[in-house]
């Protein structure tokens, strides 16, 4: 390679190696249960979205290989070309029955989801509104689309609404958020959202990527723990990736939204459909989700567990209510150190930096699963509280 790169390159890297902000690939020999293996050795699996520990069920690894056999391994060309496999029409109608919406659309993940819906449906003439801690496929569509980009304070709807009305009227706005955010583990206020959006006629669009299999009437996402709530929000996106235990992505809307979707979203029309394997998969998880609460309701009691458990000992847990739980330790090195610890002591969970969290909000990012059991939950607490002593996180 030209030396100039190479020399770009290293220098970039560098530079995040002296702030800790580099990262490495490590391999991990299994992780979808709820010990992982790495380096030959079992750690508690605090790191994984498998929220429900489906990515190894055994129900959806028959499915996917039903479906495999019957139409091979690839999508063998776009959706719009000739990728639309009854698959896809068959989960389609049960995403709908099971969002109790008018219209869904399978993409195929929830990274291109966001990128090219966002990018569809706005333009340089419009306006978006985005809570600061959307997640970075949100972010990256708004700056796709070209459209007017206004980030509101987390979760401040008086923010949100202040920039609303600065908007000019005949401005088209779509407000978007995440209903659980991804490295806090709190909640959007969806009824105060809808209210604004109705107020300055705005398109609202929700990413339930880690609500989606858990929360509301039969795991639909945190938008349907109140029906009337889920019917008032334009557009749902949510993944098959997380707590679904597949991979893909959906988004449901009107019927002429999502035609409008199919028609402009260049993530849809440009990219070979997902693999038959994959569809199969995310038809026996949807299944199983809306059959059966054992599971969703336990992933919620092992949130509430860990998280009260964290915040006796003193940590600073953010605002989480739900499964995923924060232990904000401010800078890259403490959290690297702690995570590296954890490692030790037998536990799996991630040190999260900057981009991905605020300059100086460093964190570990556990999220328990609904295949932990109490002792499991007892035995990591006891050493995070152990870990978090001789590091001076807490006293
Ligand atoms: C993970 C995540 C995505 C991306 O989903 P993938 O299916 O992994 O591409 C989108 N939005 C949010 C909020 C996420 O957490």
């Amino acid at each position: 390679m030209n030396l100039v790169w190479e020399t770009y390159f290293q220098s970039k890297l560098s530079s995040l190696i002296e702030t800790s902000q580099h990262r490495k690939l490590m391999e991990t020999e299994h992780a979808e249960q709820a010990w992982l293996v790495r380096n030959g050795k079992k750690l508690l699996n605090l790191a994984s979205n498998n929220y429900l520990g489906l990515a190894g069920d055994e129900q959806l690894k028959e499915a996917a290989i039903e479906a495999t056999k019957k139409y091979g391994t690839g999508g063998v060309a776009s959706r719009l070309v000739v990728g639309n496999y009854p698959l896809h029409e068959e989960i389609e109608q049960r995403i709908c029955a099971w969002k109790e919406t008018e219209k869904a659309l399978i993409v195929n993940s929830g990274y291109t989801a966001n990128v090219g819906a966002i990018s569809a449906l706005v333009n340089r003439h419009d306006i978006v509104f985005s809570d600061k801690l959307n997640h970075a496929s949100i972010v990256d569509g708004i700056v796709l689309s070209g459209a007017e980009h206004k980030r509101y304070r987390h979760n401040d709807l008086e923010h949100l609404e202040k920039l609303l009305k600065s908007a000019k009227i005949e401005k088209r706005k779509l407000i978007v958020t995440d209903t659980i955010f991804s490295m806090d583990g709190d909640k959007a206020h969806l009824e105060d959202l809808v209210m604004l959006k109705e107020k300055y006629g705005a398109l609202l669009m929700v990413d339930e990527a880690h609500a989606g299999g858990i929360y509301g009437r039969n795991g639909a996402g945190l938008a349907h723990e109140c029906p009337q709530l889920a019917k008032s929000i334009d557009i749902h996106m949510g993944t098959f990736s997380k707590a679904m235990g597949c991979y893909g992505a959906y988004i449901t809307g009107s019927a002429v939204c999502i035609e409008y979707l199919i028609n402009t979203m260049r993530s849809f029309i440009f990219t070979t459909a997902l693999p038959p394997g994959t569809l199969g998969a995310i038809g026996k998880a949807i299944d199983i989700v809306r059959k059966d609460e054992t599971d969703r309701y336990r992933l919620i009691e092992n949130g509430r567990y860990f998280r009260t458990a964290l915040q006796e000992a003193g940590f600073h847990i953010g605002d989480s209510t739900t499964h995923i739980v924060p232990v904000i330790v401010g800078s890259n090195e403490a959290a690297l150190r702690f995570s590296m610890k954890l490692q030790e002591a037998g536990i799996a969970a991630i040190a999260i930096r900057p981009p991905t969290v605020p300059q100086h909000s460093s964190r570990i990012r556990f999220a328990v699963t609904a295949q932990h059991t109490n002792n499991d939950l007892q035995w990591a607490t006891q050493r995070i509280v152990q870990i978090g002593k001789e590091e001076g996180v807490i006293s």
